[in-house]
């Protein structure tokens, strides 16, 4: 293990996840990008609603030269962080104008008036740096010891904490970012990955390797020690980038599947329908959920029985009394028919056995077949889903005509 980099702590504050109440996300968040960061993150430690054993949490991790400590800055009386943290470093507690001028600005903007309990979010230990929440009431604060190491405090809301982490705290820290470069992967599991990349680390020492399974996606993250020169990292990422070839539908966190599908969509000026039995509209509900989706979807079929097949989509009777419900035949059908329906570019469509009851042993649970019906003809697959359970079949099977279709919509135009 590298021994020169700078080391950080993570400190959750709050009773309610010793109680086991609440998971503790943040120190998981933190411990994270903190590593994406370039840090040795030596220890987390959880302090509950007591000022002396905030105050012996933070002073033992003071021992790092960054600390990170989420909780207890909210306006009740089992918010303690700030009193911890200054019994801790023996500073006194003042109230701060700054602190105080922006909570009221917070009650402001929601058209509320100030309780008077607020005004303890801005007592602050003495020469703390306030730093804005966006996202809630309470602001967070910084102090910087004697000898230069660094305690941050963010709240304890975990997307009011990721906020204030993103805005004021990583572009502080990131001074020594090592590069990374993240790729998201479908279609090809972890041990296929390893077996896949395992000689890049050997090839580009001081570039390291990690993986990481977020089902039914693999993400592959490379990082480089400081003394990679940036044009040997660059030819890391590209040896990564021609191994992955078309299984790499991202390189960037925020671009998920469906919104990757909906870019290309919107540069080629196209439009999609779905037609969906065993999903259920989850398709539908992955488009959606991506900003300005309303450019490159245009509607969605939810037609679970064979009447709604026959009838919504124009599945012809013939065809599932030959085939039945679960087949290629009718999942082209569904797809013909949605995109024709909606006089799209591209159909896409789902029918499955989701489970736990209606597997046959020719059509065992998990089994799904998907349709993309699109510019260069009807492409149909059959796959058994790697899990048995209902959610679980149903997601993958979403995330799989997705990226069906993005595969197909790529054959068409490869990428520059
Ligand atoms: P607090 O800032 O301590 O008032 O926390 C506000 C709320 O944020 C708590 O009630 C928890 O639901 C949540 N919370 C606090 N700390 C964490 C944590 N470490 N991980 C996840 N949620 C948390
Ligand atoms: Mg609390």
């Amino acid at each position: 293990m590298p021994s020169d980099r700078p080391t950080a702590f993570v400190v959750s504050q709050g009773e309610e996840l010793l109680t086991g109440l609440v998971l503790d996300t943040n120190a998981r968040h933190l411990c994270e990008q903190l590593t994406d960061l370039g840090f040795r993150v030596t220890g987390a430690a959880t302090a509950g609603d007591r000022v002396e054993s905030i105050a012996r949490t933070l002073r033992s991790a003071a021992g790092a030269s960054v600390v990170v400590c989420t909780g207890g800055l909210g306006p009740t009386a089992d918010d303690l962080t700030a009193e911890g943290a200054a019994l801790a470093f023996d500073r006194p507690i003042e109230l701060h104008p700054e602190a105080l001028a922006q909570v009221e600005a917070r009650y402001a903007v929601l058209g509320r008036t100030m309780a008077p309990s607020n005004r303890r979010q801005a007592m602050l230990p003495a020469s703390a740096e306030v730093l804005e929440n966006r996202m809630g009431t309470a602001p967070g604060f910084a102090l910087e010891l004697d000898d230069g190491r660094r305690l941050f405090f963010l709240p304890g809301v975990p997307f009011e904490m990721r906020a204030m982490w993103s805005d004021r705290v990583a572009p502080r820290l990131s001074g020594r970012t090592p590069r990374r470069h993240l790729f998201r992967v479908l279609g090809r599991g972890e041990s296929q990955l390893q077996d896949l990349l395992g000689e890049v680390p050997v090839r580009f020492p001081g570039i390291q390797l990690g993986f990481r399974a977020a089902m039914p996606e693999n993400q592959v993250k490379l990082t480089a020690e400081p003394e990679v020169s940036p044009d040997r990292f660059e030819a890391a990422v590209s040896a990564v980038r021609a191994l992955l070839g078309r299984d790499c539908f991202s390189e960037r966190e925020e671009l998920s599947l469906a919104a990757r599908v909906g870019e290309i969509l919107v540069e080629r000026g196209e439009r999609l329908a779905l037609a969906e039995s065993c999903t259920g509209g989850q398709v539908a509900h992955l488009c959606v959920t991506e900003p300005g989706s309303s450019r490159w979807l245009d509607r969605g079929f939810v037609t679970y029985s064979n009447a709604a097949k026959v009838d919504g989509v124009g599945v012809r009777e013939a065809t599932l009394d030959a085939f039945g419900a679960v087949s290629e035949e009718t999942a082209a059908e569904m797809a013909r028919g949605a995109r024709a329906a909606a006089g799209a570019d591209w159909g896409l469509s789902t029918t499955g056995v989701a489970g736990p009851g209606g597997g046959t042993p020719e059509k065992p649970v998990g089994t799904v077949c998907f349709a993309v019906d699109g510019p260069a003809g009807t492409h149909t697959r059959t796959l058994r889903m790697p899990a048995r359970d209902r959610s679980a079949v149903r997601r993958f099977s979403s995330f799989v005509a997705l990226d069906m279709l993005r595969r197909q919509i790529e054959r068409l135009a490869p990428r520059e």
